[in-house]
């Protein structure tokens, strides 16, 4: 055997028994509150973080009862980023509990955040009076990816090179994101940019894009419509213009194809705000979740 290999050999066998190469060449472990927020942190972070969820996909954040395996997930943590506006209700509780001793990085400080909508329909842990679902602008999501790479830089300043770079890229792949969707409504008359959704998550994505969200009346996740909540949306729907009905919690199907028939408004599909979809789904990255929602959007506005 040639020495040359039998030295790679043995340096292959240290780097794999030695205690101390292993643990330096390691990933950080990172953690993210949610699923949108893990995409970009896993993006910035790229194969030198491992990084766990407090919420997975398909799961709501804003209602969340902290247990015992999160606070084991964020336990041997070096940092954890979460979004803040008042979106992890639970946070400050969680952390007082959880013997969490690594740095803590709320990725929307520095924005200017929204006002909440009036009546925000799904269970905010507390009053809020900003709008937290600040991602839904894509411009937000850049400026969360330069916060990540700070807060990996602090942690891990030995490779901050390299998240420097990865969180370049995701800025320019993001950039372009953010051009395609403007471009898309510019093509989209202003009087047709009307939706009516019962989930107030997109307030930040009509003031980004030109796209009008109204909320929609008599209809909320408390209780099955009434008669005079759904003839109350028709008037709406009609008074509106608006072609475009996202009702994912007004219940029963029945009722959601009457109004449609009424109206003569389209029933959208799913549109993702909150929490990605599972691997395999529709909107398993923060890319593909906002290309998702916006052809969801536009096939409704644009239906004739
Ligand atoms: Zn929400």
């Amino acid at each position: 055997m040639p020495s040359r290999l039998r030295l790679l050999l043995l340096a292959a066998l240290l780097g794999l028994i030695g205690p101390g190469a292993r643990a330096a060449d390691a990933p950080l472990s990172v953690v993210a509150s949610f699923s949108i927020l893990g995409d970009l942190v896993q993006q910035v972070g790229g194969d030198r973080v491992q990084v766990s969820l407090l919420v997975g996909p398909d799961s709501d954040a804003h209602a969340v009862q902290p247990t015992p395996s999160m606070a084991r997930r964020v336990a041997g943590a070096a940092v954890l980023f979460s979004n803040g506006l008042g979106f992890e209700g639970w946070m400050d509780r969680f952390l007082r509990a959880a013997a969490f001793r690594g740095t803590h990085v709320v990725v929307s400080a520095g924005l200017t955040p929204r006002a909440a909508a009036s009546d925000h329909g799904h269970g905010h842990g507390h009053a809020h009076d900003v709008d937290p679902h600040a991602w839904q602008d894509v411009r937000h999501a850049i400026h969360f990816v330069a916060r990540i790479a700070d807060g990996l830089c602090a942690a891990d300043a030995a490779h901050c090179a390299g998240h420097r770079a990865r969180a370049e890229a995701a800025t320019q792949r993001l950039q372009a994101l953010h051009a395609r969707i403007a471009a898309a409504w510019a093509a989209v008359p202003p009087d047709r940019r009307v939706v009516i959704t019962t989930h107030e998550a997109f307030g930040y994505y009509g003031a980004a894009y030109g796209v009008r969200f109204l909320s929609a009346q008599g209809i909320s996740s408390a209780a099955e419509p009434t008669p005079r909540a759904v003839a109350a949306l028709v008037r709406q729907v009609k008074a509106s213009g608006s072609r475009a009905l996202f009702l994912e919690r007004a219940g029963d199907p029945r009722l959601i194809e009457r109004i449609a028939r009424e109206t003569g408004a389209v029933i959208g599909g799913t549109l993702y705000a909150d929490a990605l979809s599972a691997a395999g789904g529709p909107a398993a990255s923060y890319e593909t979740m906002m290309d998702h929602n916006t052809q969801a959007l536009l096939r409704a506005v644009e239906a004739r």
